[in-house]
């Protein structure tokens, strides 16, 4: 007779395997035993061909139970033990044989981990408990703050794929991302993190410091550290080390050592220093680098964000000096990447706008399209207002200019990305998935009215949208409210949590001072918008029908985010990047009969379809305008994929466009090459070395917000970046040819 063991192998079946493991149990807890007493055990088990080893298990505990609950306990717990073992064992190999390491990840595919080694084999595998941690956490705390029927509801709200918390698999009680602010680092130094070094006295121990202070931070969160001010600080001990004026002394010999370095070589060593140190894997981040983003301000920015900032010694920023480094920045990141692949620091432009289509700082906005146009790749923040940016820093919720209403949330200049401002970030994601939402609000539409069941998987038939679509955003509405209302439940039960590791000073970087817990947001996500358009039989593209959907969806959500915000609670909205999720999601709702567009395999993660070839570049300028992205009060991102990279007169021409739609945050993505054979980069997409003629090339691009080798990529993306469009000059006003 056979046994079927987990993996699937046969093996004869031995009563003494069986007694053994009894015997174990018994001495485990002390317990007397003897050999008849085995013998009736074994005796009573009903064994047949191809029985289960977990089978034999439960029918050995039952035995055991009536005769001695202790040591009934102790075996089942060994055999699960055993069970967990042989699990791991079997995610070990699985993983080293995957092809990379987002790959090999079973929960969490991060493009962020290059290597595939012990280091990221630890990492991953604990995240199947950290999801079971995690969830008693945030279960506990929402039956104390609110019942158990809610607690309950959460697991099921997971379990049906409805709602998403991101990062679950991580470690429990980490919150999400941070944009800090440096100041304790100047007067303290890393003492409040718990370092012995006092603070940067000059441009040599800052950079070595503030390496620290960004994997020191890192170490705490989940996701993205961004550091605006990391610029104006540099600028401060330049000044201090080589006097106010250093701009004419930037050719001056200022190293004494052989190597007779120049004051711009020493600078431009500094960069390297640093922006080098961030791109190493991390070991504490399991080999993820650190996750870093900078800020770059034009002057009217520069002022409205620093303009009443002074530094402990009573000076204050200097716009002439910073201006000039940020501009030096950015041209050496820029060459850099030319040597090699460099994802961080994520970099972000702040342009102030004049309302219209013009900018009010015109030298900073030719010089970001002169950037691009050199081939580097960075996103650009747009607002038309300096103080919506400043405001935030002060935890003003609404606009100054007119704008404010009492309905509306207003916190247009946020982003979880953590760019952009100065002190704040997420705590926490919850996605809504919208497609599902919008499919099950409609199901309920046509079974209360028409007491009819939509088949699955197909979408509405033409012309009933139309005919019912009064009542179908009704139940649209009623029904992401109702849902919001309960993420944001969940939010604050995960601030709770925060809050209680606050009180009991487990949370150092926020105690410390560099981020406060109430200038950080609780984030709603959301995902699946195109496909739920598709649904309804609507057309993604630029059109009063899509556009009426988008604020349908987005200004609910944006209205609950207004009403449930308290003292200790800010909620916004995010169009989440969702590496994984998307993919997920597209699975999860396929198999579950929902309606998902054949035309992609995972959703989108912008107002469009990226494999869709017959939209513009402005277009899609238009479906990230201020039409479509008003009541997104956390921020999406707009990656437009070129062919080629553009002149200087078309990018500013694009930043015009972007002005007069209201187009708030954007980047261009032009496919870099790599040589895998003599490592040879270009910022062009090539399909041979122009250096070693090799046609063994690999590309990088934004997998989503930040830049990767592709076959980095997790498969599901590498599959998706195949489909992407990427666009011609010929289609920024028109769509492709065809
Ligand atoms: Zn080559």
């Amino acid at each position: 007779m056979d046994v079927r063991k987990s993996d699937g192998r046969l093996e004869e079946y031995t009563p003494e395997k069986i007694k053994e493991a009894i015997i174990e149990a018994y001495s485990a807890t002390s317990e007397e035993y003897n050999e008849f007493l085995l013998d009736s055990i074994e005796k009573s088990l009903y064994i047949y061909d191809g029985i289960l080893t977990s089978e034999i298990d439960r029918q050995v505990s039952e035995a055991l139970m009536s005769v001695n609950k202790k040591v009934a306990r102790a075996y089942i717990e060994k055999a699960s033990q055993n069970r967990g073992n042989k699990k791991d064992t079997d995610f070990i190999n699985n993983y080293i044989s995957a092809q990379n390491a987002a790959t090999g990840s079973k929960y969490d595919a991060n493009a962020n981990v290059s290597m595939k080694n012990i280091v990221t084999l630890g990492q991953e595998i604990d995240k199947g408990a950290n999801i079971d941690r995690n969830r008693y956490m945030m279960k506990s705390k929402i039956k104390v703050k609110f019942s158990k029927k809610l607690a309950e509801q959460y697991i099921y709200d997971l379990e049906h794929h409805i709602l998403y918390r991101h990062d679950e698999s991580g470690k429990p009680g980490y919150p999400y991302c941070v944009a800090i602010t440096m100041y304790p680092f100047l007067t303290d130094g890393l003492k409040g993190i718990g370092g012995p070094s006092k603070a940067p006295t000059d441009l040599r121990s800052f950079c070595g410091e503030f390496i620290n202070l960004v994997y020191s931070v890192s170490s705490s969160f989940m996701g993205a550290v961004a550091t605006p001010e990391f610029l104006m600080y540099m600028d401060y001990f330049i000044r201090k080390d080589y006097g106010e004026d250093y701009l004419t002394k930037l050719n001056d010999v200022v190293e004494l050592s052989r190597k007779h370095r120049t004051l711009e070589q020493v600078i431009e060593n500094s960069f390297q220093q640093v922006v080098h140190s961030m791109n190493m894997p991390a070991g504490n981040r399991g080999y993820q680098t650190v996750f870093w983003n900078v800020g770059y301000f034009d002057k009217p920015y520069f002022e409205g964000v620093f303009g009443n900032f002074v530094f402990p010694d009573g000076t204050k920023p200097v716009w002439e000096t910073l201006s000039w480094l940020q501009q030096k920045f950015m041209q050496w990141f820029n060459k850099e990447r030319e040597s090699y692949v460099m994802t961080f620091p994520v970099e972000t432009m702040a342009l102030l706008t004049d309302g219209k289509d013009g900018f009010i700082d015109k030298d900073y906005a030719d010089f970001t399209a002169k950037m691009w146009a050199e081939g580097h790749s960075f996103f650009c923040y747009l607002s038309d207002s300096p103080d919506s940016l400043s405001s935030c820093c002060r935890l003003r919720n609404s606009l100054k200019d007119g704008q404010e209403d009492d309905e509306h949330n207003h916190t247009t200049h946020q982003f979880s990305m953590g760019t952009a401002s100065v002190a704040t970030g997420s705590k926490c994601v919850i996605t809504i998935n919208l497609n599902r939402a919008v499919q099950d609000a409609v199901r309920k539409y046509y079974e209360e009215n028409y007491s009819v069941t939509l088949e699955p998987g197909m979408p509405l038939y033409e012309g009933d949208f139309e005919a019912n679509k009064e009542g179908i955003y009704e139940y649209i509405r009623k029904y992401l409210t109702e849902l919001t209302e309960r993420t944001h439940k969940y939010l604050s039960a995960f601030n709770d949590i925060l809050k209680d590791f606050f009180m009991n000073n487990m949370l150092t970087i926020y105690s410390a001072g560099f981020i406060d817990l109430r200038k950080q947001y609780l984030t709603v996500g959301v995902n699946g918008l195109t496909d739920a358009a598709e649904f309804l039989g609507l057309d993604v593209r630029p059109n009063d029908e899509y556009e009426e959907f988008t604020n349908v969806i987005l200004e609910t959500i944006n209205i609950c985010n207004k009403k449930d915000r308290t003292r200790d609670c800010m909620f916004n909205t995010e169009f989440v990047p969702a590496e994984n999720l998307a993919v997920k999601h597209h699975k999860w709702d396929k198999a579950d009969g929902y309606f998902v567009s054949q035309k992609h395999k995972l959703y989108s993660s912008y107002f469009y379809n990226p494999e869709d070839d017959s939209l513009s570049v402005i277009d899609k300028f238009k479906l990230h305008g201020k039409n479509y992205v008003k009541y997104l009060d956390g921020g999406s991102a707009l990656h437009v994929n070129l062919k080629e990279h553009l002149t200087q007169a078309q990018y500013r021409q694009l930043l015009k466009i972007a002005a007069e739609n209201g187009t708030n945050y954007f980047t261009f993505n032009v496919k870099n090459t790599v040589c895998n054979k003599c490592g040879y980069i270009s910022k062009h997409t090539l399909d041979k070395c122009p250096h070693c003629g090799s046609t063994d090339l690999d590309y990088l691009t934004r997998i989503i917000g930040y830049l990767k080798r592709i076959k980095d990529f997790s498969k599901p993306r590498q599959d998706e970046a195949e489909d992407r469009f990427y666009a011609d000059e010929k289609c920024l006003n028109t769509p492709m040819q065809k």
